[in-house]
């Protein structure tokens, strides 16, 4: 094995992240360059501090923990939309959000009062 294959064993084998420590104990003192290759190939690993059980550092150690990126699933996606109609969907969204808080805008006080009142009676709020 590779060291490279190595980290990306490492990382895989253990989802709650891989100590720094863990690295050099496994003899690859270059990790951090691996790393960065292996987020150069779309690999996401996130850093943090280390917070393993039963790791005690005197110093700041981080740990590198691989994780898989948050994908749209059926359920967010009932259309089956591709990623540019989902994109054209959200603008839809935001500029309706837009013309309704203008619209806002235009009411008085005692309006907007009076639409809030409204508002809850029709959530069920008193
Ligand atoms: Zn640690």
């Amino acid at each position: 094995m590779t060291q490279i294959e190595q980290v990306r064993a490492l990382l895989l084998n253990n989802p709650n992240g891989v100590c720094s420590t863990t690295f050099l104990k496994h003899n690859i003192p270059r990790f951090g360059h691996h790393i960065w290759t292996l987020r150069n190939s779309k690999w996401h690993i996130d850093t943090s501090t280390c917070n393993l059980e039963g790791h005690i550092h005197k110093d700041k150690q981080y740990k590198y923990t691989w994780y898989e990126p948050i994908v749209i699933t059926k359920e967010d996606n009932p259309h089956n939309l591709d990623n540019e109609a989902l994109q054209i969907e959200k603008d839809i969204d935001n500029a309706e959000q837009e013309d309704m808080n203008k619209e806002w805008e235009q009411y008085s006080r005692e309006d907007k009062k009076a639409k809030i009142k409204e508002m809850m009676r029709e959530a069920g709020i008193k």
